[in-house]
């Protein structure tokens, strides 16, 4: 059994690592949706794997991080693609939960990643 949460966040950033010309190397904004995909067995009484309440409370403080700011200046995210923000996400949130399966980056509507820890 999976299940998800959804959240969207506006971020501002830039890719410092990019061919020079390369549009991505400007500053430019996104609202980047974030799924946190959780995997674990049913609880039989609960009827739920987590209740989604306490996957927003404690995804709070790292997306508060996210939420209109500029992402290159968070620690880790100097080169913010979606990757390594799917990444910097997995990284914290999983010794919180450690159901956490995936965790799924929409950049724009066509664009994204998906890292499930390897
Ligand atoms: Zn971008």
């Amino acid at each position: 059994m999976e299940i998800f949460k959804e959240f969207t966040f506006e971020s501002a950033h830039r890719l410092p690592h990019v061919p020079e010309g390369h549009k991505c190397g400007r500053l430019h904004g996104h609202s980047f949706k974030v799924g946190l995909h959780l995997t674990g067995p049913l609880d039989p009484h609960t009827g739920w794997i987590r209740d989604f309440a306490e996957v927003k409370a404690i995804f709070k403080p790292i997306y508060d991080q996210l939420d209109h700011n500029y992402l290159n200046d968070i620690p880790g995210l100097e080169n913010p693609t979606s990757e390594v923000i799917a990444k910097w996400i997995w990284d914290q949130v999983k010794p919180l939960m450690p159901e956490l399966s995936k965790v799924r980056i929409h950049e724009t509507c066509t664009s994204g990643c998906e890292y499930t820890g390897d």
